[in-house]
């Protein structure tokens, strides 16, 4: 394989230099390859080439990290205050803004994304993540009870940290993902063993130099490269481990989640989902539209809220499909380290296969392919943005979580919007969802009714560090981000004493 050409496109010399270095893990104090001595092979999602190589970590080398992140809890990193703690992911997000070229075109040229949204949010979001929780970490406590037992007590509950928590990470965002972990983890005074996707793990090993840098104690931040079902199925089974932060596909999921029940593990699961757009009559088309089609394509769909599910009232279909045509029109299709480009590669030759072999069982079906459903070129893995029209809700394409370009539409008619919520919720995802409309009372009665942890009203993908993100149904367990994940980070201890 030879090394990739999107190399000679970096403009930071930190990107460069770090793609081009030798990879290691980072396990306690050291920067190490993996017990057994193998590596995994980084494509470039842009051309198919060789970016980089990675330690292939195993049940050996999580044993060590655990063992490493063990010694950390219960070393200088517990004697912290909340403040100190707090003071510390200050300085390593300010350290992640100064950074933000660098670790924007790491993960541009890892993911396939375009540089500038790589640097707003992949780097901006988790920049804010960190600097949100550092406030948090001063300010992690329980609280006096008035207990309903007769007699004189005093009783109260504390907080501390779950301990060693092992954060699973997917392939889409990286940065982002493993900040909704570890940036509660660190703020309750936890330690971490993070497992980035194999495909992309780069910006994570980049993240644990930054964290060495700006003074974690040793064993705080672990990583741990390798293969799912090696070094991810490890730390899932592994006893030493106190919880698991998994974010990614609901079938993997579930296995995760089915071997951390045998140590009885803290688990939260952010998983797939299929999230639906419900646009009204009244909508302004001027701001759906284009809210729509990015809502779709941003990321080439291989984002767990991509708006993937259209429901349109049939008064105003055509238009919106032809206005999402036209708005799919004007991306620019290229490599993420292009400027010009707003829309990049699927991440490897795998995806790219799945999704197109979706687009085929949609056409079967008799779904009609308004635009798009073709790769693009036979260098990378390149696709149309492509959509779907009169889809009906028993289609795979419908029902399963596609992750890539590929938007499904159908209309509804005059019914009560208690049926059109019915359609919105006939899945078995539930992460996020968004209504397009003026009308208030109909937004915030579909905004009810509508079963997702997120929903969005008049736009789609709206995150922020305060908002709690997670799923009902299968798409998750428990939340991150906002005060939630504070709890999900701490066990409650009750304390009474008589008086
Ligand atoms: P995936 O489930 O294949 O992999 C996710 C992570 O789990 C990777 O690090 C992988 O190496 C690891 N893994 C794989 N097999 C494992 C095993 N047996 N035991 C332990 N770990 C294992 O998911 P993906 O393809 O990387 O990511 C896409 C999926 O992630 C989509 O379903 C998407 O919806 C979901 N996702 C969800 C959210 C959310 O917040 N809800 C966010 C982003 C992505």
């Amino acid at each position: 394989m030879t090394l990739t050409s999107s190399l000679s496109l970096l403009k930071t010399e930190g990107a460069r230099r770090f793609i081009t270095q030798r990879h290691r893990m980072r396990i306690g104090a050291e920067w190490t390859g993996a017990v057994s001595g193998k590596s995994l092979d980084v494509t470039d999602p842009a051309t198919g080439q060789l970016l980089a190589r990675v330690p292939a970590g195993d049940e050996a080398d999580v044993d060590r990290a655990v063992r490493a992140a063990r010694d950390a809890l219960e070393g200088p990193w517990s004697k912290m205050t909340g403040l100190e703690r707090g003071k510390l992911i200050t300085r390593f997000a300010l350290r992640l803004e100064e950074l933000a070229d660098e670790l924007a075109e790491i993960e541009a040229i890892d993911c396939g994304k375009p540089v500038g949204y790589a640097k707003q949010i992949d780097v901006g979001l988790s920049a804010n993540t960190y600097h949100y929780m550092a406030g948090w970490a001063s300010k992690v406590n329980g609280e006096t009870v008035n207990v309903s037992t007769p007699g004189d007590f005093l009783a109260y509950t504390t907080r501390e940290p779950v301990g060693v928590v092992a954060q699973i990470v997917p392939w889409n965002f990286p940065l982002v993902l493993t900040a909704y972990k570890l940036a509660p983890a660190l703020a309750t005074g936890c330690v971490a063993i993070i497992k980035p996707a194999e495909m992309t793990p780069l910006s994570t090993l980049r993240l644990a130099q930054i964290a060495e840098e700006v003074g974690f104690p040793p064993g705080v931040v672990n990583v741990v490269t390798g293969l799912g079902a090696k070094a991810g199925a490890a730390l899932a089974e592994h006893p030493g481990v106190d919880k698991v932060a998994f974010t990614g596909s609901t079938g993997v999921g579930k296995m995760v989640a089915r071997s951390a029940i045998e140590s009885v593990k803290r688990i939260t699961l952010e998983l797939g989902g299929k999230s639906p757009m419900v646009v009204l009559p009244d909508a302004d088309l001027s701001k759906a539209i284009p809210g729509l089609a990015s809502a779709i394509f941003f990321h080439q769909g291989q984002v767990c809220t991509a708006g993937s599910r259209l429901f349109v009232h049939k008064s105003i279909y055509n238009e919106v499909l032809d206005g999402i045509a036209a708005e799919a029109g004007k991306l620019k299709v290229g490599n993420g380290l292009n400027a010009e480009t707003t829309m990049g590669p699927l991440v490897s030759s795998l995806q790219l296969e799945r999704v197109m072999g979706y687009v085929e069982q949609g056409r079967k079906a008799g779904a009609d392919v308004v635009i798009g459903g073709s790769t693009i070129g036979s260098e990378g893995y390149f696709m149309q943005p492509t959509i779907l029209a009169n889809t009906t809700p028993d289609m795979s394409v419908v029902r399963e979580e596609i992750f890539g370009p590929v938007l499904c539409a159908a209309s509804f008619g005059d019914e009560d919007l208690d049926r059109v919520a019915a359609q919105a919720n006939d899945s078995s995802f539930g992460l996020s969802a968004s209504i397009w409309t003026n009308n208030l009372s109909a937004a915030h009665k579909l905004a009810k009714s509508i079963q997702a942890g997120s929903v969005w009203i008049n736009m789609h993908h709206f995150f922020d560090p305060g908002m709690p993100f997670g799923g009902y149904k299968q798409s998750g367990w428990g939340r991150e981000q906002g005060e939630e994940a504070i709890r999900a980070f701490t066990e409650v201890k009750s304390v009474v004493a008589a008086l």
